[in-house]
């Protein structure tokens, strides 16, 4: 199924993000998982894309197992990361052979050298030789596609209700938000957050700029503190105080962080749900105990 028209089903749509294992013990452990996960009835499970070409073809094959093996919905991300066009039609090539219908069309972010910091304002990020530089590129490069029928996927996009890291201001963010949905996006995931009136400001701007697609916001459950801390460094996401001090003082015991994690993000999640939020796509970083926590207390609480 098109994840443009599951989004507009009345039910919520959960969905589920994992990355490609290294390992074939992993990849055991995560179609473990998966089985387990099904029972949640998901919308869709998405699969990571990643700089290394071992974990590229990964995401080709371990999307198609997960959608004619286990039987759920799958959605393979794609970035513009180290592929000239040519490199990136032989994997769209692939995807389209596999009968995958949904595509996340990112610009990647380049792989960190070791002890090296990652790209900031301004942006240190430059495209392969015959590559793209943004999304909305490789957005408008697929979208020709369709026109002799080559490629027919329903392309979502990723946005950031905090702003992007590199983007000057929020409204920059915004116009080019603008171009990614008029270049093909039929949804957008939103960036991880810890504080709803992120999502709900972000929004209400991006409606007054006329976006209409689906925004659906990605949550990810706290179970590691300084993974956690280290992971909204990264991508630019705040950690409320009142939760980080709370996160502090329990770090020492994983039990009480996760369950802190769980009811912070299930508050969250009702919240979105009851304000109007199409789903939940949940950042699992391949575990499943703590996101079936979350989806089966939303479930209940919502029927
Ligand atoms: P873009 O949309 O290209 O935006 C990047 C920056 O360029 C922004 O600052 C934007 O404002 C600016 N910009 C966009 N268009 C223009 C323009 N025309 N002119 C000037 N500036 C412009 N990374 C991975 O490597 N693999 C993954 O699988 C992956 N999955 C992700 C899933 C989700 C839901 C999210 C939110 C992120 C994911 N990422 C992934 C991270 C993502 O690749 C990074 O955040 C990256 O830095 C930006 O990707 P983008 O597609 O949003 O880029």
């Amino acid at each position: 199924m098109r994840i443009a028209e599951r989004l507009l089903l009345p039910s919520p749509c959960y969905s589920f993000e994992f990355f490609p294992p290294k390992t074939e013990a992993g990849q055991g452990a995560l179609f473990d998982t998966l089985r387990e996960l099904k029972e949640l009835e998901p919308g869709f499970v998405s699969v990571t894309y990643g700089a290394g070409g071992s974990t590229q073809r990964g995401t080709t094959e371990i999307v198609s197992r997960i959608k004619h093996e286990v039987g759920i919905e799958a959605m393979a991300h794609l970035t513009c990361i180290g592929h000239s066009k040519d490199e990136l039609s032989g994997v769209l090539d692939r995807l389209q052979g596999e009968g995958i219908q949904n595509v996340l069309a990112l610009r990647g972010d380049p792989p960190v050298p070791p002890g090296g910091k990652r790209a900031t304002l301004p942006s240190l990020f430059q495209p392969e030789a015959g590559g793209f530089r943004f999304s909305g590129e490789l957005m408008r490069f697929i979208r020709e596609g369709r026109r002799d029928n080559r490629w027919t996927f329903c392309l979502g996009g990723a946005c950031y209700p905090e702003g992007h890291m590199e983007c000057p201001s929020r409204d920059e963010d915004l116009i080019h938000l603008v171009e990614k949905v008029s270049a093909g996006a039929e949804f957008l995931l939103t960036q991880l957050f810890f504080d709803n009136a992120f999502y709900f400001d972000f929004v209400q701007r991006a409606q007054a700029a006329r976006i209409r697609v689906p925004i659906v916001p990605g949550i990810m459950p706290i179970t590691n503190f300084e993974q956690i801390d280290r992971f909204t460094r990264m991508c630019g996401a705040t950690l409320p105080m009142r939760l980080r001090l709370q996160l502090e003082r329990y770090q020492n015991d994983p039990d009480a962080v996760l369950q802190l994690g769980v009811a912070h993000a299930t508050v969250q999640c009702m919240e979105l749900l009851s304000r109007g939020a199409p789903g939940i796509h949940f950042y699992t970083l391949n575990r499943s105990r703590a996101t079936r926590m979350i989806v089966t207390a939303l479930k209940n609480a919502r029927g």
